[in-house]
């Protein structure tokens, strides 16, 4: 008889959202998260297949509680196999909530199938509205793609179609207010990210990085917010209504009002590592034991293990606090 034993650890926190990286590789080089030159690439024989990943999401429903599976990457879009993933995620018993997190290039083509085959919502990436800040951004010129993307995901029902973006000091800063007011009137919910340490370069800095405090002092320049008195669970965004509601926008304060606490996250690298934490030092290899033949109960006792180990919080403000060596693209945002 199969045993469902969920991703506990010493803390009291149960893991149930699933983060899946499908990919490393990227068509964007966001400063905050890949150098303008991308980064090496895993070789195509460490990424886990197709059926790989599907085997290891059956485990993480069926054994270990997981309720959510959220894909992502590097762009997830890049994967050949998405459609097919997504199909099979939603055949699962009990069938969890399914969500993406793209840049939103190549999104108008997908969206429908995307939706046909199971998927609920997305989260697209957007960080300006102006053609130039995007290019200087991004280091590409696909503001337009992103555009085309998120009407297409709104008029495919991947609905409430979310909008997450990470301010730049002196680069976007000034995009807060257009950004939400573009938000408001097309039916988007935004959600500003605090910049945190895990950009390629190595080049983050707690003194210079845009505060959740900033952001709300910013906004609150051209539209009057109240807090949402929805309950917040273990959802990182913090929400305001804007201007009385209905429309809302979220602050994600990663760095500055940390929501370790609530965290029930578990997260699945592109080439089958399990980490406990966005910020954890060390990964679990399941694809070394999945490759070497270990059967269903092992993957799960070893899924198990490795989430035990997760430690109070990032510890972000430590002075020993060591940034992880892969980026951000890498592990899966
Ligand atoms: N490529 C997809 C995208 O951009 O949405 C999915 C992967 S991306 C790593 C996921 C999210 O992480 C994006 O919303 C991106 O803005 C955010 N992100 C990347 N690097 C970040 C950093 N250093 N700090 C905060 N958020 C970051
Ligand atoms: Fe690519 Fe997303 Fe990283 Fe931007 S944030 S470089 S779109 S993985």
């Amino acid at each position: 008889m199969r045993q469902l034993l969920p991703l506990a650890d010493p803390y009291g926190r149960v893991a149930t959202d699933l983060r899946v990286s499908l990919t490393d590789r990227c068509n964007l080089r966001c400063t905050y998260c890949m150098p303008p030159e991308g980064l090496p690439w895993l070789p195509t024989p460490d990424v886990l297949t197709d059926d790989e990943v599907v085997r290891l999401l059956r485990i993480a429903v069926e054994r270990l509680g997981v309720t959510e599976v959220r894909f992502t990457g590097g762009e997830p879009l890049l994967r050949r196999g998405l459609v097919s993933i997504v199909k099979a995620t939603a055949a699962l018993e009990p069938r969890p909530d399914i969500s993406l997190t793209t840049n939103g290039i190549g999104l108008e083509r997908v969206a429908a199938p995307l939706a046909a085959a199971g998927l609920d919502r997305v989260n697209v990436s957007l960080d300006s509205l102006d053609k130039d800040t995007f290019r200087t951004l991004a280091h590409r010129d696909r503001l337009d793609d992103v555009l085309l993307g998120l009407t297409a995901a709104r008029v495919a029902g991947l609905e409430p179609v979310k909008i997450n973006a990470v301010l730049l000091r002196d680069v976007n800063d000034h995009d807060a207010v257009p950004l939400l007011r573009f938000a408001v009137d097309n039916g988007y919910e935004l959600r500003f990210i605090e910049q945190m340490p895990l950009d390629a370069h190595h080049a983050w800095k707690r003194t210079a990085m845009i505060t959740a405090e900033e952001i709300l002092e910013r906004l609150s320049a051209a539209f009057t917010l109240t807090p949402d008195v929805v309950e917040r669970g273990s959802a990182p965004a913090e929400t305001w209504l804007v201007d009385g509601g209905p429309a809302k926008v979220g602050v994600i304060g990663s760095v500055t009002r940390n929501f370790c606490g609530a965290c029930d996250r578990t997260r699945l690298t592109a080439d089958g590592q399990i980490r406990n934490c966005l910020f954890a030092r060390e990964e679990s290899d399941l694809r070394a034991a999945l490759r070497g033949g270990a059967d269903d109960d092992e993957l799960a006792e070893r899924w198990r293990a490795a989430m035990w180990a997760k430690k109070p919080g990032h510890g972000i403000d430590d002075p020993s606090f060591l940034q992880p060596e892969r980026p951000m693209s890498a592990i899966g945002g």
